[in-house]
């Protein structure tokens, strides 16, 4: 079944639209953590950061930024989050691929992302030479 932002790229649902190209499509969330929360989404759809090809995670990126860029002339932020979930368990509900921009002002509390935790140095190289064994390093 498509997802509900192929819908918006069909025109059967509606959306505040900020900026489109021939890959991609911003606009709105429809349930904006602060004025502005802008989501950068694949036409193509594709469930997540792992399944994307990478010219298309490329062009999602570009206009991130440039949205970003416009986000920051007519909205003025202090800074703002650039958020992508991944799987129901961080948070994702969508799963047609998206980044969230959310501009922040100090002060405001639009969210609370994650807590710091602790570990030792020992662990940390563990867990990091576990990742490297694993990166794929043909493709590029
Ligand atoms: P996720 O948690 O998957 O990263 O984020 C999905 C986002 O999509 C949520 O912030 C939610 O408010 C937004 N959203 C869900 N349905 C719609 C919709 O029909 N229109 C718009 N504009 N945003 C939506």
């Amino acid at each position: 079944m498509a997802s509900v932002f192929s819908r918006i790229i069909r025109g059967e649902l509606p959306a505040a639209k900020v900026y489109e190209d021939d890959l991609t499509l911003a606009f709105l969330d429809i349930n904006p953590a602060s004025p502005g929360h802008t989501l950068v989404i694949c036409k193509e759809e594709y469930p997540g950061l792992i399944e994307l090809p990478a010219d298309l995670i490329a062009a999602v990126a570009q206009t991130t930024q440039r949205v970003a860029k416009a986000i920051q002339t007519a909205l003025h932020p202090d800074g703002f989050n650039i958020v992508q979930n991944n799987g129901a368990a961080a948070g994702q509900v969508v799963f047609h691929y998206h980044v969230h921009i959310i501009p922040r002002w100090e002060g405001d509390r639009a969210i609370s992302y994650w807590r710091p935790g602790t570990s030792d140095p020992e662990t940390l190289q563990v867990t990091a030479a576990q990742i490297n064994a694993h990166i794929d390093k043909e493709t590029p």
